[in-house]
């Protein structure tokens, strides 16, 4: 019996999956991907002769049972996901009917587009001394948000904030950090298909403006919200640099000054 891997594809660079990721997909026998999400570049580590389908036209329990299935023919079967398979998939709802199955399942990280985000704007997600938390949420819709997480309440926290699953309600977005205190000259940046080559956009604006820039560009999808008190620190004078580089703060392979100065 073979192993189900899920198997993170990265933001959509067919060069941000993972070393790992890559080496599983070229010795897969099944490659299983939904079209829609995942750029199908990542395919190109796929084998000659590895069965690849779509899964996009298939439901929660098809998708198990092509896995269950691929799972007895082929010693390495893998479920492509987008950006980090931990977050926001289905990879709990897929994983439970394998493992009463039987059949071994593995994981593996991919690069998160709200990394990528951060990377394709020249952004930092956390700045010393203004933000050292980052809250990874999106709106409610369908997915009923735990009360005890309402997007107003996380709002508050004035961290960084990356808001996936919510470009269609920016609107609401914006509404909500109003309402928790932020600035109406607050910076955001959107970026739509962070990575993807030929087609990654980075939107940068304010609260007051940002929606109108999303119509203007048509962005409507696939498309992710940073918000945080860190962005554009690249531009700005006397941040206070990070203690990791003040000489007085001690590290385990850089001794401090006083260290170094009783060390003969
Ligand atoms: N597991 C994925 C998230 C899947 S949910 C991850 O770790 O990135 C889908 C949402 O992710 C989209 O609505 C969008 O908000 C965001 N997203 C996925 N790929 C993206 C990309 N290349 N650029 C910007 N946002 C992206």
């Amino acid at each position: 019996m073979g192993k189900v891997w899920f198997v993170g594809a990265g933001p959509g660079a067919p060069d941000l999956i993972t070393v790992r990721g890559a080496r599983l997909l070229s010795e897969a026998g099944a490659i299983l991907y939904t079209g829609s999400l995942v750029a199908e570049a990542v395919l190109e580590w796929a084998p000659e002769g590895c069965e690849i389908a779509d899964s996009k036209s298939m439901d929660l329990a098809q998708v198990t049972a092509w896995l269950q299935e691929r799972a007895q023919r082929h010693e390495t079967v893998v479920r492509l996901q987008t950006g980090d398979p931990t977050l926001y998939g289905v990879l709990a709802e897929l994983a439970r009917p394998l493992d009463a199955a039987g059949i071994p399942v593995g994981i593996v990280s991919g690069v998160s587009s709200a990394m990528a985000s951060a990377a394709a704007a020249g952004e930092c997600l956390t700045l010393p001394e203004i933000t050292q938390t980052v809250i990874f949420t999106r709106l409610s819709e369908r997915t009923q948000m735990p009360e005890r997480e309402s997007f107003a309440s996380l709002a508050a926290h004035h961290c960084t904030l990356c808001i996936f699953l919510s470009i269609e309600r920016i609107e609401a977005v914006v509404g909500h950090l109003r309402e928790a205190g932020w600035a109406a000259t607050a910076q955001v940046v959107v970026v739509h298909k962070a990575t993807w080559p030929d087609e990654e956009l980075v939107l940068r604006g304010t609260l007051e403006d940002i929606a109108g820039r999303c119509q203007e560009a048509q962005v409507e999808r696939q498309a992710l919200i940073l918000v945080s008190p860190a962005l554009g620190a690249r531009g700005r004078a006397g941040s206070q640099p990070s203690k990791l580089y003040d000489a007085s703060f001690p590290r385990r392979f850089r001794p401090t000054r006083a260290s170094e100065s009783t060390r003969d």
